[in-house]
């Protein structure tokens, strides 16, 4: 990867020799490895013994998760905060592991919709509750960096499943935990919104 820094500044019209840049290509090679350690995360080691059985029905939320992931489209950041909630069924995850779930999702190559149905897929999969919703809302730096529909360089998504996809009030008493109500687009018909960074630029 190094080799490929080294190239990538040169063609830039760089001098990867020069001082500042000596060490350059060691150090991206690190961050990059960290923005993506995601693909090697397991997620049953990361949910080791924080699955646990209980008498317990009420909707569980876990809000203003922070998060960074790299679009995938121009490999540049895409951040903000992601909002969960669940019912239980029968089992429940511990809280801490929530925003360690949606690290093992973030830190690969995204697009924001996928990344939204993966953590809402993983909760459904591991403690199968009667519903699971995430939203995630994010700045997306391919396009404001570039100067590209401005006003569109902030995302909503969200996925709802079970419960909240089903039953109005539900979804309705987490929107209004998250105060979202009404910025979320999409809604209405549960999907996620339609949300693409300029993939094709
Ligand atoms: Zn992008």
């Amino acid at each position: 990867m190094q080799e490929l820094i080294r190239k990538l500044l040169a063609d830039l019209g760089e001098d990867p020799a020069r001082e500042g840049l000596r060490d350059t290509p060691k150090r991206v090679e690190k961050a990059y490895k960290f923005l993506t350690s995601g693909y090697d995360a397991d997620i049953d080691q990361v949910l080791n013994n924080a699955l646990f059985t209980v008498d317990y029905s009420e909707m569980v939320i876990v809000k203003d998760i922070d998060f960074y992931s790299l679009c995938e489209h121009h490999l540049l950041p895409f951040f903000g905060k992601c909002h969960v909630a669940y019912i239980p069924s029968t089992r429940v995850i511990g809280l801490s592991k929530i925003p360690r779930v949606v690290d093992v999702f973030a830190r690969r190559l995204q697009v924001q919709e996928r990344l939204t149905n993966q953590i809402a897929d993983t909760i459904r999969d591991k403690i199968a509750p009667l519903g699971v919703a995430v939203v995630m809302e994010a700045t997306h730096l391919c396009m404001s960096m570039r100067g590209v529909e401005k006003q569109n360089s902030f995302a909503v998504t969200s996925a709802m499943q079970g419960a909240f996809r089903n039953n109005a009030r539900t979804r309705m008493e987490f929107l209004e935990l998250i105060k979202l109500r009404s910025a979320v687009p999409g809604l209405r018909d549960s999907a996620a919104a339609r949300y693409e960074c300029v993939g094709e630029d």
